[in-house]
This record gives structure tokens, C-alpha cells and sequence, in this order.
């Protein structure tokens, strides 16, 4: 996983560089505010780590341009050990968590961990299934890192499908989300955006298929080739 990390002090850059190489983190480093931005607009980053205070601007005016911007990557803030007001002020500008220092290094790394699982995983945010992800906010399918966009009820379909992690979703499930309680539902309208689902994902070069269940619903599978 790669994490920025943007201190001025190379000491300490050194020092955490190291740490989270050993928690299986790999690290961009940078001394500046600006060496950041250029590397924000030009890497994706799992996560940031930010320090307050540096030499050409404060760390926080960064954090807020980034959430300006729409750039939602978790950034973890470092402040100083007194830096009451800088804690509060980081959450406020939109930091996912902070670190006053000095820190031990094995809490930055557990603190990394969990910034991640819950910006992926606990909200939902963004649901992987084989070489498929879906960013449930964006709507953004990512098929082997490509980024596409597919029409809204074949990407309610796969979100589905990917919410049930190769596990059967029934077909009532998928009616209630396509046409809410509006309506009546033709009978094959679900499999006539399963259909496109399918497609869709086969051109993009899907390694997962959608299998039929019958008479119960659907669910996906890795496409394991031949
Ligand atoms: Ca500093």
C-alpha cells in the first residue's frame, strides 16, 4: 500500500519510512507543502500522513485544498505535542485522524490500518470483488485499475452483487432496489440488466461472472478461465 508521508524534519521521515516499510507500507516522502500537492496530483495514495507545520505553508491549508478539491484520501495529521488547537482544527478541515508527537511508531501503523479499513471496508465506500471494484460514492466501477462508468441500474445490479460477496442475492433483492416500491416489475426486468451487467463486464475484461441460480437470484463468481 502506498502512503505519503509529508514532514519536514528528514530525521523523522527517516525514522517513519522505515516503520512503515516493517508494516508493510510503501512510502513517498516529502519535505514541502508544494513537493505534496505535486505528488497528490500526480500518484493515488492509500492514505497521507501530514505534518502540521512545515516550511512553505501549513500541512492543514493542504488538507483543506485536498477535501476542496474532492480528494477524499484518509490523511493522518501530525501535530505538535501541545497542539490542542491544531487536533481540533485538522478534524474540522477534514482529517480522518491525528497523532500528537512524539508517537510510537507501532500505534502510527495500527492507526494507518484502521484509518483504511474503515475508509474501504466498514463504510462501504468501495466494494472489490475480484479484479472488479466499485466506489459506492463515485459510482465509478474500476476494472484493473481502469476507471468506468456503467448506467445507473447495471451498476446498482453489480453493487449488489458485490455487497453478497459471491454469495446467492435473491432476485427480490434486486427488484426493490431497481424500481423501489413504485410499480410493477415486469417480469424479466431484472434479468434484462443482469444481461447488460454481464456484457458490460466482459468487455471491460471482468474476471468475475454472474451465474444464474435458478429460481432464487444470482450471484458472482471468479472466472477462473478455459
Ligand atoms: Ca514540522
Amino acid at each position: 500500500m502506498r502512503v505519503l508521508l509529508v514532514e519536514d524534519s528528514n530525521e523523522l521521515l527517516a525514522l517513519l519510512k522505515r516503520g512503515l516499510a516493517a508494516g508493510g507500507f510503501d512510502a513517498d516522502t516529502v519535505n514541502t507543502a508544494a513537493d505534496a500537492a505535486h505528488a497528490l496530483a500526480t500518484m493515488r495514495y492509500a492514505v497521507v500522513v501530514l505534518d502540521c507545520g512545515l516550511p512553505d505553508d501549513d500541512g492543514l491549508s493542504l488538507l483543506r485544498d485536498m477535501r476542496r478539491r474532492g480528494d477524499r484520501t484518509p490523511v493522518l495529521v501530525l501535530t505538535a505535542r501541545d497542539g490542542v488547537s491544531d487536533r481540533v482544527t485538522s478534524l474540522r478541515d477534514g482529517a480522518d485522524d491525528y497523532m500528537a508527537k512524539p508517537f510510537a511508531m507501532e500505534e502510527l501503523v495500527a492507526r494507518l490500518h484502521a484509518l483504511l479499513r474503515r475508509s474501504d471496508n466498514m463504510l462501504g465506500r468501495r466494494l472489490t470483488f475480484g479484479n472488479v471494484a466499485l466506489d459506492t460514492e463515485g459510482r465509478q466501477v474500476i476494472i484493473d485499475d481502469t476507471v468506468r462508468t456503467f448506467p445507473a441500474r447495471e451498476t446498482a445490479v453489480l453493487e449488489i452483487l458485490l455487497r453478497r460477496g459471491g454469495n446467492v442475492a435473491p432476485k427480490r433483492l434486486f427488484e426493490d432496489h431497481l424500481f423501489g416500491l413504485s410499480g410493477k416489475v415486469g417480469s424479466n426486468a431484472v434479468e434484462v440488466y443482469v444481461h447488460r451487467l454481464r456484457r458490460l463486464l466482459a468487455d471491460a475484461g471482468a474476471n468475475v461472472k454472474i451465474h444464474t441460480v435458478r429460481g432464487v437470484g444470482y450471484l458472482m463468481a471468479e472466472d477462473k478461465g478455459g
